[in-house]
C-alpha cells in the first residue's frame, strides 16, 4: 500500500486493549474510566482485520495497548498472528511495561514473537513506583529476565521526564550494555487528559543527548527497525541508542506506520483525528473484498504529518484521546 505521499505502508500497530495494570503519569490520569467492554474488538476481530493488513501489504505487526499482556486469552492472538509469519507476515512483536512477561515470554517465544519492546524508565525502585504509580521494579525487571531467558531481543522504551529520570539515563546505557538490550529515548508527547503538567515533564532529547555525550561516545548509525527512532552505537558498551523525537524533529517524512486502535479505528496518524471505522465495517458483514477497500480508502488518507505543539499557556493535549487507545 502507497500513501498519497509516496510512502509504503508496512506497519501496522494494534492496540488490543486500553486497559492497564499501572498508571504512568505520562500516559494515564490516576482515575481513568475504560471503554465499555462490546466496544472492544474481540480477539478474532482483531485477528481478522490483521489478515486483512498483512493481505494488503503490512509485514509488521505490532501489539500494544493500554497493556496488550492484561487482554484476557491474549496468547489466542499471538498464536492466530504467529501462524502468518513466512506467509506475508515478516515480524510479530510487541510493547509491553513487562509485569506479565514472567508468565508469557515463554509462550510468546513460541507464537514466533523475537523481539520485545519493554518500557522502563528507570532502574531506580522509588522513582518507579512514582512514575508508574503502581508499580514494583523488581516485577518489571523479572519480566525482562525471563524475556531474556526465553532468547527474546530485548529494547528498553524509556520516556524523558524533565526532573524525574534524566540523571538515570547514564545507568541504564551502562545496564543496557550490561545485559545485552539495546535503548530507545522517547520524548513525551501531548497526548490525552493526564491530570498533570505536560509542559513540566517535557524534555528535549538534544539536550539528553548532549548530557550522555559527556560520558559515553555515541556515533550515529543508519540502522532503523521501522520505527521513527535515529540511533546511535554505545562505543563503549557496543549496543544502540536510538532517539524519537516527534516533537523536536519531524519524523513524518519516512512514515510507514498506521495505527489500529482497540475499538477497531485506524488512524493514519498518530498526530492527527482522521480515522476510519473499520470495526463499523467488520460489524456491517463486510467481506473480505468490501474489507480491504476500506483499508485502502482510509491509507489514501494519510496525512503528511502530524502538528503537536505543547500549548504553554494552557497545557491542554494537542489530542484528547490517550496513548493507550492509540497504541504506542
Ligand atoms: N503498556 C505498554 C508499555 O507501557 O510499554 C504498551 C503501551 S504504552 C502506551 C507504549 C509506549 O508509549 C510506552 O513506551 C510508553 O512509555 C509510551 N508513552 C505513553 N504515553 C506517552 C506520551 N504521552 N508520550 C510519549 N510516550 C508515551
Ligand atoms: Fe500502562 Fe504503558 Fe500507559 Fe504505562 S505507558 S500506563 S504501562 S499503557
Amino acid at each position: 500500500m502507497i500513501d498519497p505521499f509516496g510512502r509504503g505502508i508496512d506497519y501496522l500497530r494494534v492496540s488490543v486493549t486500553d486497559r492497564c495494570d499501572l498508571r504512568c503519569v505520562y500516559c494515564m490520569s490516576e482515575d481513568m474510566t475504560f471503554l465499555p467492554k462490546p466496544e472492544i474488538l474481540s480477539l478474532e476481530e482483531t485477528q481478522r482485520l490483521c489478515a486483512a493488513f498483512v493481505a494488503l501489504g503490512v509485514r509488521k505487526l505490532r501489539i500494544t495497548g493500554g497493556e496488550p499482556l492484561v487482554r484476557r486469552n491474549v496468547m489466542s492472538l499471538f498464536d492466530g498472528l504467529g501462524a502468518m509469519l513466512g506467509h506475508g507476515l515478516e515480524e510479530l512483536t510487541l510493547t509491553t511495561n513487562g509485569t506479565q512477561l514472567t508468565r508469557f515470554a515463554e509462550p510468546l517465544a513460541r507464537a514466533g514473537v523475537r523481539r520485545v519492546n519493554v518500557s522502563l524508565d528507570t532502574l531506580d525502585a522509588e522513582r518507579f513506583a512514582r512514575i508508574t504509580r503502581w508499580g514494583k521494579l523488581d516485577k518489571t525487571l523479572d519480566g525482562i529476565f525471563a524475556a531474556k531467558a526465553a532468547g527474546l531481543a530485548i529494547k528498553i522504551n524509556a520516556v524523558a521526564l524533565k526532573g524525574e529520570n534524566e540523571a538515570d539515563i547514564d545507568e541504564m546505557v551502562a545496564w543496557c550494555g550490561t545485559h545485552g538490550f539495546d535503548l530507545c529515548l522517547i520524548e513525551t508527547m501531548p497526548l490525552g487528559d493526564i491530570g498533570g503538567d505536560r509542559v513540566e515533564q517535557y524534555l528535549p532529547l538534544s539536550q539528553l543527548r548532549a548530557r550522555l555525550r559527556k560520558r559515553w561516545t555515541l556515533t550515529e548509525t543508519d540502522y532503523r527497525t521501522g520505527g521513527p527512532a535515529r540511533y546511535y552505537t554505545v562505543e563503549q558498551t557496543g549496543r544502540r541508542i536510538g532517539f524519537i523525537t516527534p516533537m523536536t524533529h519531524n519524523f513524518c517524512e519516512s512514515c510507514n506506520r498506521v495505527r489500529l486502535t482497540c475499538t477497531g479505528v485506524l488512524y493514519m496518524c498518530l498526530g492527527q483525528d482522521d480515522a476510519a471505522d473499520l470495526r463499523a465495517v467488520l460489524r456491517a458483514g463486510a467481506d473480505d473484498a468490501a474489507l480491504a477497500q476500506a483499508i485502502r480508502d482510509a491509507i489514501a488518507r494519510k496525512p503528511k504529518g502530524h502538528d503537536f505543539i505543547i500549548d504553554r499557556r494552557q497545557d491542554a493535549p494537542a489530542l484528547t484521546r490517550h496513548m493507550s487507545v492509540t497504541g504506542g
